[in-house]
């Protein structure tokens, strides 16, 4: 078997199963947004990501300040899923001999504006010589025990909720592709170069305690519910009509695809936060919704774990999406 016939979650989890763990303080190893490590009363977290030219971005299509920003972004919006802190990170470069210091000074220009935003400080990192850019990050955050939500917490009954608009970053990033940018608002390609992390969100969120489980879209709704599912052992159901799309999307979308909630079911690189809670509890996720003026829409809800994940249309109808989202190798 080789890794186009098992994917990326598919090796993660061959990964998991040949590895273990020994030290007590471990609470939360491979399997969430974040690695939790207990430290006296308080816990660390720990992520990192991987940025790749020409696999995660082009340099072609945006500027250096932002790739920094966004390289940093997308490691807060994991310890945004947990209800976390930021704190420190370290950064390490695989760079061309021939990279321009500008395009470098830029990037840290971008990394040290993000860092001062959401007050996390870079404590060091790694440089080598490599044929295209590489760009790792990893981030330390803090929390409390009793205050972090895990993906694994979602029960049958649980309403599913997602925060802001989903599908802008992957349209921005196919009229980017199409070479189109003329005369579409900057809007749309703005969520893909520069997305923001919802740490305050993720914070009040999992401070509620009201919030059953969490986990940030990235890779696309459906591939993050459905491991939001796995990791709790339980089925949902997405009503397709109630996902939340932006007015600019809704505008455009047609012009760049036949069917127009492909770019939100699977997309990709929404950093929004997916999370469930008790239904009854449905007011006072509007109260926060208003209170944080962040727009959270309950797009459906958790079923046994023998009813999979599956979408209802507007007419009626049901399908198990056969293609979940973004997956490397596959
Ligand atoms: P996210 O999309 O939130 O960054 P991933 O899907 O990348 O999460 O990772 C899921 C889990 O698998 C995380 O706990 C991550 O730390 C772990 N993981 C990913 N790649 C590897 C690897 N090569 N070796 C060990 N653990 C990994
Ligand atoms: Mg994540």
């Amino acid at each position: 078997m080789d890794l186009g016939e098992l994917g990326e979650f598919g090796l993660i989890n061959r990964i998991r199963k040949w590895t273990s763990t020994s030290n007590p303080g471990l609470l939360k190893g491979i399997g969430d947004d974040v690695a939790v490590i207990e430290t006296g009363k308080k816990v660390w977290l720990v992520t990192t990501d991987l940025l790749i030219e020409d696999i995660h971005f082009d340099r072609r299509w945006g500027d250096p300040f932002h790739l920094g920003r966004k390289a940093l972004f997308v490691n807060l919006s994991d310890i945004a899923a947990m209800g976390g802190t930021p704190k420190y990170f370290l950064i390490s470069l695989g760079v061309p001999k021939n990279l321009p210091l500008p395009f470098i000074s830029s990037f840290y220009r971008g990394l040290k504006s993000g860092a001062k935003r959401f007050g996390v400080d870079l404590i060091g990192g790694d440089t080598s010589l490599s044929k295209k850019i590489i760009i790792n990050i990893c981030l330390l955050g803090e929390g409390r025990k009793g205050s972090l939500l895990f993906r694994s917490g979602a029960r049958v009954g649980d309403s599913l909720f997602v925060s802001g608009t989903l599908g802008d970053a992957a349209l921005g990033l196919n009229i980017l592709q199409k070479n189109e940018p003329q005369g579409i608002p900057k809007g749309l390609i703005k969520k893909h170069l520069s997305p923001s992390p919802r740490i305050q969100l993720g914070q009040a969120i999992a401070r509620s305690h009201w919030a059953t489980a969490m986990i940030d879209v990235s890779d696309g709704l459906l591939i993050d519910t459905s491991h939001l599912l796995e990791e709790s052992g339980v089925g949902a159901q997405i009503w397709e009509d109630r996902i939340p799309l932006s007015k600019l999307f809704q505008r455009w979308v047609h012009s760049f695809s036949k069917d127009p909630y492909q770019f939100a079911l699977s997309g990709g690189e929404d950093y929004e936060l997916l999370f469930t809670a008790p239904p009854e509890m449905r007011k006072r996720v509007s109260y926060l919704a208003r209170s944080l003026k962040i727009p959270i829409t309950q797009i459906g809800e958790i079923l046994p774990k023998k009813e999979g994940l599956t979408l209802v249309r507007k007419e009626g109808g049901k399908y198990s999406p056969s293609r979940l989202g973004f997956e490397h190798f596959k």
